[in-house]
């Protein structure tokens, strides 16, 4: 049976995190937004704001003192966070899903180490680093193909690694504390057996922030190059066994919900643009009524709480449903896909009401326009997302022995 009701305690986070993003995210973002400078515009005062607040390490299991919060209450709070700002709320999740990976996928050894130190420090933040100059939907499709996908190497020298490569446009890069990073223990073999994960604490001599990206949007939040020289990495900080990271990385994106929180995040931004839209239809007058009296503009108003309403159902459906024995992994992708396409509609939408006013930088839609944006590429791109949601489309082929399968439509297909 389909449950996601909301429990007291995800209502108590949402109304916490609904907050602290009206009150603290939404005037500092605004500061950062305008900011020229991406490596300067990050405000660690939020962080430290969240972290009193419990916000940061919601992900961490309840037996090292965290939240021990699901992908759903991770989604339901994620939307909350982005309602104040897109890039602030991608800080807390990549946190989150990191956290979730070390939970899940790190020894005992190095959760005792490190998950203390992020529960205790109130501005630790984590990051992960696939990404690569010349491969980036390579390694979330890949064909299996010796060579192919990211080439940052990890050659093994006694208890040590030796890691050399580039990892691009990662979120918190530079912000980070701790970094998952993937390598190529065998740059012959094919990803799916020649990946392996690291856990590289910031200031590793060797690892430098090279650059942090200026962007269209999330500007409140950084999105770093990360260079590896000879970087020395103990082989006790080597997460899961030796070749076995895509594997791992596959089950922190559908199991762990990685699309789910994704979609969640852009969600907040469409919910904001429709709020200070149905403001703004209130209060603009246009032939001598206030806008909303137009019936195309209370329309459009209608439609744009429908998509809301469906994206927002589509992710608690599949933040539910990650977690369930025979759960159906298309639905990670696909959920995120609708998520990104809907809101970024919904804020075009909101575009249009506002009309020229909207355009004007003072004034908040072309803000969260540009946010929403990029959730078409970031968490992959929605193509390869389809891409992957295709290849289990596939699986589902109806057998004749099935109660559904029809006689017509099979003899149709044979031109009869
Ligand atoms: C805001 C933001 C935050 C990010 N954060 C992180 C992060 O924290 N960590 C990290 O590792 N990465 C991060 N990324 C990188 C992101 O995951 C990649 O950008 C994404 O996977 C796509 O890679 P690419 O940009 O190299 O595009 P490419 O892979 O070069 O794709 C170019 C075009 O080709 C299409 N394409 C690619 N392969 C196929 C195919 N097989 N069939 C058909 N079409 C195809 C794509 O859909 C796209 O349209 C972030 C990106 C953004 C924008």
């Amino acid at each position: 049976m389909v449950d996601f009701a909301i429990t007291a305690r995800q209502q108590e986070l949402r109304d916490i995190a609904r907050d602290f993003a009206v009150n603290y995210i939404i005037p500092a973002a605004d500061k950062a937004d305008r900011n020229p400078d991406p490596a300067n515009s990050f405000d660690w005062s939020i962080i430290r704001e969240a972290s009193k607040r419990g916000l940061r390490s919601l992900s961490i299991p309840k037996e090292y003192g965290g939240e021990g919060a699901d992908v759903l209450t991770l989604a339901m709070v994620g939307e909350q966070l982005a309602y104040g700002d897109l890039g602030i709320a991608v800080a807390f999740d990549q946190t989150w899903k990191i956290m979730t990976a070390l939970a899940h996928l790190a020894n005992e050894d190095q959760r005792k180490r490190w998950i203390p130190r992020i529960l205790d420090d109130p501005d630790f933040l984590l990051a992960v680093g696939a990404t690569e100059p010349l491969f980036g939907s390579d390694n979330l499709l890949p064909y299996d193909a010796p060579g192919s996908g990211m080439q940052m190497t990890a050659e093994r020298k006694g208890d040590k690694w030796i890691l050399n490569g580039t990892k691009r446009y990662i979120s918190n890069g530079g912000l980070a504390k701790l970094y998952y990073i993937l390598a190529r223990n065998d740059p012959k073999g094919s990803l799916v057996s020649s990946l392996s994960s690291f856990l590289i604490p910031a200031g590793t001599p060797g690892f430098t922030v090279t650059e942090v990206w200026d962007k269209l949007g999330q500007r409140a939040v950084q999105n770093g190059t990360l260079v590896f020289e000879n970087v020395e990495v103990p082989d006790r900080e080597r997460v899961g066994e030796i070749g076995s990271a895509l594997p791992a990385l596959g089950t922190l994106l559908l199991g762990f919900g990685s699309n789910i929180q994704a979609g969640a995040t852009v969600l907040g931004v469409a919910q904001r643009a429709y709020d200070v839209s149905l403001q703004y239809a209130f209060e603009r007058k246009q032939g001598g009524v206030p806008i909303v009296e137009h019936q195309i503009q209370r329309v459009r108003l209608a439609r744009m709480a429908m998509k809301l309403q469906a994206v927002r159902s589509y992710l608690w459906f599949a933040g539910w449903d990650c977690r369930q024995k025979n759960f159906d992994p298309k639905h990670a992708s696909l959920s995120k896909i609708f998520a990104s396409e809907e809101s970024v509609e919904v804020c075009k939408q909101a575009l249009e009401l506002w009309g020229a006013t909207g355009y004007m930088r003072k004034n908040p839609v072309e803000k969260l326009l540009r946010d929403a944006l990029s959730f078409l590429h970031s968490d992959g791109t929605n193509d390869v997302l389809s891409l992957k949601a295709a290849n289990y489309i596939v699986k589902e082929r109806p057998s004749p022995e099935h109660p559904t399968y029809s006689k017509r439509v099979a003899e149709a297909a044979q031109g009869r």
